[in-house]
């Protein structure tokens, strides 16, 4: 597993800006209680000599050694309980200049010893999740909330749909640096693609690879706007991401509006996506005809020669239109 390290970059700058953060308010809630208590402050003063008080004593000899290093320790502990009695009189809670880090288990550093803490990799997670364009999706749609039982009506589509899952599911779960397997998610709205889709995006960006979901019309019209300079929006994401990401979702295509330029853009994206054996998974309500029709044979040829194919079915009439092979 190795995490995009942009990515990752990004995620220890966000918690070393909040560690800092923590150490300052901290600093500055101290001074201000030095300047209301200075008893504290002398306190804090003897307490700070501790280290040179036993590099003192070791220096003195064995001798006695272990009951003059617990009387210091009794002496650390009375101090603080002064502390924390002044305080308390002053009317301010102990902990008022200790750091409020938000995770005490590794104090912000995202590390516990060796170990990348818990808080790291779920930061991590939910920053993939955000910059893979699905914040909130994720939390709903996963491969344990799909509801085959949905498909239940019919046996036989049950049972494709249940392969379906399947299919996609150890599609996830076998995502590595050398998939090189490109999905094809076809039928009709309301059968589960965009589900299925978000389902291994969340699971790959789980693993630590930079995904991207993006629907057909926000990605090409990202295109346009780089390529004709309408206005740059910071939402318009940075094209460069579409070709280089370790998985790209192209959610509904068909929707946008198709001319030459996004025929071309979209040949490209998928054709170079290939050669640079980039996998990518595509969700259209478009049949294959449709798809002939609309982009070419050349973008036909490449989805029907390279991707695997899923056909979802359903209730839903419009599928009996399909008739993909
Ligand atoms: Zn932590």
């Amino acid at each position: 597993m190795g995490y995009n390290k942009e990515l990752f970059a990004d995620v220890r700058r966000q918690m070393e800006t909040r560690r800092q953060t923590a150490i300052e308010t901290a600093d500055a809630r101290r001074w201000e209680l030095y300047a209301a208590l200075p008893e504290v402050e002398e306190i804090d003063r003897e307490l700070s000599r501790t280290g040179l008080i036993i590099m003192d004593e070791i220096a003195k000899g064995k001798e006695g050694l272990t009951e003059r290093l617990e009387n210091i320790r009794l002496d650390n502990l009375d101090l603080q309980a002064q502390r924390e009695k002044v305080m308390r009189r002053a009317g301010y809670p102990v902990d008022y200049d200790a750091p409020k880090f938000a995770c005490p288990d590794c104090k912000d550093t995202g590390y516990v010893g060796q170990k990348m803490c818990g808080c790291l990799k779920a930061a991590l997670s939910e920053e993939g999740m955000r910059r893979a364009g699905l914040a909130h999706l994720f939390e709903t749609q996963r491969f344990d909330t799909f509801v085959l039982d949905y498909y239940r009506q019919d046996p036989r589509v049950y049972r494709l749909m249940q392969k379906y899952w399947e299919m996609c599911r150890d599609f996830a779960k076998r995502f590595d640096g050398n998939t090189r397997e490109n999905l094809l998610l076809c039928g009709a709205t309301g059968l589960g693609k965009t589900h299925l889709s978000t389902a291994i995006a969340g699971e790959v960006v789980q693993k630590g690879y930079d995904v991207l979901y993006e629907s057909a019309p926000n990605l090409l019209s990202a295109y346009e706007a780089e390529r004709f300079g309408r206005s740059l929006t910071a939402s318009v994401a940075d094209t460069s991401r579409y070709l280089t990401c370790d998985l790209l979702i192209i959610d509904d295509l068909g929707a946008e509006l198709s001319n030459n330029f996004t025929v071309g853009v979209l040949y490209n994206l998928i054709n170079t996506r290939i050669v640079s054996r980039k996998p990518t998974i595509i969700s259209t309500n478009l049949t294959s005809d449709e798809i002939r029709a609309r982009y070419t044979d050349r973008i036909a040829s490449r989805l029907f020669g390279e991707y695997t194919i899923m056909r979802f079915e359903g209730r839903d009439i419009r599928m009996q239109k399909i008739g993909m092979n």
